[in-house]
């Protein structure tokens, strides 16, 4: 009997935090800016494809004989043609398709805005060991381990070039220095950790078979430019510019097309594993 009512007690307690626990989900969940409300995405109509860095801001460095600017845009515009000739029933929207100077907020804004089903942001990777090689994608989650917190943190400083960003709302104050500032934030897109993860899956797969960068997998960390996204969203890194075997995949043309066509082909398997769950 004692035992009984020890039981009760103690889940009446456990049902009280749970309660707790999800008012304090919500109340967050609505707080986030840029996200109102976690809508359901089961088909793929609209897609954003975003070229990371530009203008101002040139990204890493591929030992002076190409920027990580220049092949984001070289993959995104590619991708963006194989998707026209062979999907055209797919609307792209790009954030940028020349050397034009964007907020990191920016690159979420317009896929809010316009609704999209599935948003890619394409970068490339640095370290200060050059014989650090391959692609990883990432989305949006906690880091499992610093190397991962390492790379969104240099993403994330991204917002450094805009003057302001200390003292303005956009970021909600955020530290890209501080290593507070990676605490995880990805309530909104734990909503779409499955399908983001199926894609981010498909993208190292394809890209690994296709392309003479090796795969280092799918990876989760806190990204700026994912976190105010409201739907399923990957950040491909698509390989080192610092290791020289890599760069010199990345900083040609037909390197560049090989991993447009492997992003490719994970976009069509994702469509098409989305319709057949219908
Ligand atoms: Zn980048």
């Amino acid at each position: 009997m004692q035992r009984l009512k020890f039981i009760t007690v103690k889940s009446a307690k456990a049902i009280g935090f749970s309660v707790l626990h999800l008012l304090c989900v919500l109340v967050i969940l609505l707080g986030l800016p840029g996200a109102k409300s976690v809508r359901v995405v089961n088909s793929l109509k609209t897609l954003v494809i975003d070229a990371g860095h530009g203008g101002v801001d040139p990204g890493c460095n591929g030992a002076n004989e190409i920027t990580e600017k220049q092949v984001t845009l070289g993959v995104a515009l590619k991708l963006g043609k194989i998707l026209a000739d062979s999907m055209p029933e797919i609307k792209v929207v790009f954030t940028r398709t020349s050397d034009k100077t964007l907020k990191l907020s920016e690159r979420p804004e317009l896929a809010n805005k316009n609704s999209a089903d599935l948003f890619i942001s394409i970068h490339c990777n640095a370290n200060n060991n050059v014989s650090a090689a391959g692609s990883e994608t990432y989305f949006m989650g906690l880091h499992k381990s610093e190397g991962n917190l390492e790379v969104a943190k240099r993403e994330n400083s991204a917002i450094t070039f805009e003057s302001d960003y200390q003292d303005n709302v956009r970021y909600g104050g955020f530290d890209p220095n501080s290593p507070e500032g990676h605490i995880i934030f990805s309530l909104v897109q734990n909503a779409f950790m499955k399908q983001s993860l199926k894609l981010a899956s498909g993208i190292e797969n394809h890209t690994g078979k296709l392309s003479p960068i090796k795969s280092r997998g799918v990876k989760q960390a806190g990204f700026l430019v994912l976190w105010q996204t409201s739907m399923p969203s990957v950040l491909v890194e698509t390989g080192f510019l610092t290791n020289s075997s890599d760069r010199k995949v990345l900083k040609t043309e037909e390197g560049q097309r090989k991993i447009a066509i492997g992003i490719y082909r994970a976009i069509r398997d994702y469509k098409i594993g989305l319709e057949a769950s219908k």
